[in-house]
């Protein structure tokens, strides 16, 4: 049995991800000019977490979840995500005024 198949790797988590996601959407509400396609989405979560130190834990025990109250993460997450949304509305990686996947209305 290969070492991958033998233990189950879904059990860890980028705690990072869910504050990027959660940051993400606060952000958007606001930058309403931005492509919300699934693309968009993904490409702006994907580079934000690029640029944020990951916060790995297993999650055995279901879902607890650490608090992001320390200040200097909040202010990570907090630049990572506004410099992802505009590198991406910049440079989107379909073109302009066409986007792809499921379109969500603001
Ligand atoms: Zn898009």
């Amino acid at each position: 049995m290969a070492f991958q198949d033998k233990y189950d790797f879904s059990l860890l988590v980028n705690d990072k991800e869910r504050y990027v996601v959660a940051e993400l959407e606060a952000q958007l509400k606001v930058r309403t000019e931005v492509c919300r396609c699934q693309e968009c989405i993904l490409d702006m979560v994907a580079l934000a977490l690029n640029h944020t130190k990951p916060l790995y834990r297993v999650t055995l025990l279901g879902a607890i979840y650490a608090t992001a109250d320390d200040e200097s993460v909040h202010q990570e997450i907090t630049e990572a995500v506004g410099a992802a949304v505009d590198r991406i509305f910049a440079n989107p990686s379909h073109a302009r005024n066409e986007s792809l996947g499921p379109e969500e209305k603001a």
